[in-house]
């Protein structure tokens, strides 16, 4: 099932700056990077599967919000939207102009106690400049009436920048783009990683083709399977894949006005897809970790537990039709559903790129920036990252992201 194409030899037999992993992470890096007018070394990618098949990149959602409890992850997605929507000004006049449809993420609280945590977290968004809105019952019965309202307390949403984007494009600009500015990329797979002998520093990979590589610098940004990269380090990461859900359903009734993407107090959510078409994710009430070739569906968790949600918090959804469906794997963080990003503590040329927990593709652009960055000058420039560094999973200290989906 996750057949490995390991046919391409790298050109080098070292190379400045090596990335573990060609996806979005992977690619949006080496985009900065190639782009930086003060940076003129050698990059090599290495992707394990250049089809993406089973990359989070692939089973993606989408969607990109600034609804966050950390005011750091409120910046990031900002940045994600500006360039998102201003493609041609960061990749030049070729870039497509892509659009977010912003009909916002709807929160919604049943309980006092989950009120209590949207009032907290509209405060921190409002602060970093996000346009989020509480709203009553009423409000929301008055602005959208295909929702039931009785059991809730509150909502919140955000209808600026906040909705969902066309993430394959952008994903194939970063990798296109990069590939045009010089980054090698090579089908094969980093096997292992040796160290300097004192530990201090990254010496060289080697491929699953057998050929040692000598990088300057390493960027982990393999995915879920980030733990297995750093492991090769010797570098333990709470990272782990996790399995989530999609499904795309039409209605025999249609909504008369787009429906916002609406995370339940059941934590199903689901949002307007196309025109006519609306889709759903979620994830089994029991999620472990799970091996990294599962990607079987389970249909029982639509008819047992996000139908039901749906058709009791929309009504009209009684009637719906599934017409796709697909599971995928995130790289969730166990210690605190947030990034790890920077440079190791002692390994100070091994940098993570990890962990990004259901929300990395609209972090993307902020990441693959920040981490050019810290590879080309030895710090952040534009937006500080450091309190997402790996410092805090040392110290067991975490940096914890509530609204994570
Ligand atoms: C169902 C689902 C819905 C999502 N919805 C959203 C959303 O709405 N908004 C949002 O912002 N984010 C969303 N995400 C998360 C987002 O898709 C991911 O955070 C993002 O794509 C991560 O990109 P990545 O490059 O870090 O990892 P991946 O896309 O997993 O890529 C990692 C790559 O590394 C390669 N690799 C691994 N190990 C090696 C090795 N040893 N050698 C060579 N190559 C290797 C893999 O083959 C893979 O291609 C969703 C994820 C899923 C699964």
């Amino acid at each position: 099932m996750t057949q490995v194409a390991k046919t391409e030899r790298p050109a080098r037999a070292s190379y400045d700056v090596v990335i573990v992993g060609g996806a979005m992470m992977g690619s949006s890096t080496a985009w900065f990077l190639a782009q930086n007018p003060d940076f003129n070394g050698t990059v090599l990618v290495v992707e394990r599967d250049p089809s993406y098949e089973f990359a989070a990149t692939s089973h993606t959602n989408s969607c990109i919000r600034q609804q966050f409890s950390t005011g750091l992850n409120v910046k990031i997605s900002q940045f994600g939207a500006e360039f998102v929507q201003n493609l041609p000004r960061f990749m030049g006049s070729d870039a497509p102009k892509l659009t977010i449809q912003n009909f916002g993420y709807m929160y919604l609280a049943n309980s006092a106690a989950f009120a209590d945590v949207l009032r907290a977290s509209h405060k921190v968004q409002v602060a970093a400049g996000a346009a989020t809105q509480l709203m009553t019952p009423d409000q929301i019965k008055a602005a959208y009436p295909f929702y039931a309202v009785d059991d809730l307390t509150l909502g919140s949403i955000n209808t600026v920048d906040e909705g969902y984007f066309d993430g394959i494009t952008l994903f194939d600009m970063f990798r296109r783009g990069a590939r045009a500015k010089g980054a090698e990329y090579i089908a094969n797979e980093v096997v292992a990683i040796t160290k300097n002998p004192t530990g201090s520093r990254v010496d060289r990979i080697t491929l699953a083709t057998g050929e040692t590589i000598a990088c300057g610098q390493l960027v982990n940004a393999s995915g879920t399977r980030g733990a297995k990269t750093a492991a090769m380090a010797g570098i333990d990461i709470p990272i782990e894949p996790r399995k989530r859900f999609t499904w795309i359903f039409t209605a025999e009734q249609p909504l008369d006005r787009p429906l916002p993407l609406t995370i339940d107090p059941s934590g199903v959510h689901f949002r307007q897809d196309g025109k006519t078409t609306y889709m759903a994710g979620g994830h089994a009430d029991y999620d472990p970790a799970v091996d990294q070739t599962d990607f079987e569906m389970d249909h029982t968790i639509w008819q047992d537990h996000i139908w039901p949600a749906i058709a009791t918090r929309v009504p009209q959804f009684e009637a719906i039709k599934v017409i796709r469906e697909w599971v995928g794997h995130y790289d969730m963080n166990t210690l605190d559903k947030n990034a790890i990003v920077g440079p190791h503590h002692d390994i100070n040329n091994f940098l993570f790129l990890n962990g990004f927990s259901g929300h990395g593709l609209q972090q993307s652009p902020a990441m693959g920036r920040g981490t050019a960055e810290w590879l080309v000058y030895g710090g952040y420039r534009s937006l500080d990252l450091s309190p997402l560094g790996f410092d805090r999973v040392l110290r067991n200290q975490p940096y914890l992201e509530k609204a994570i989906i």
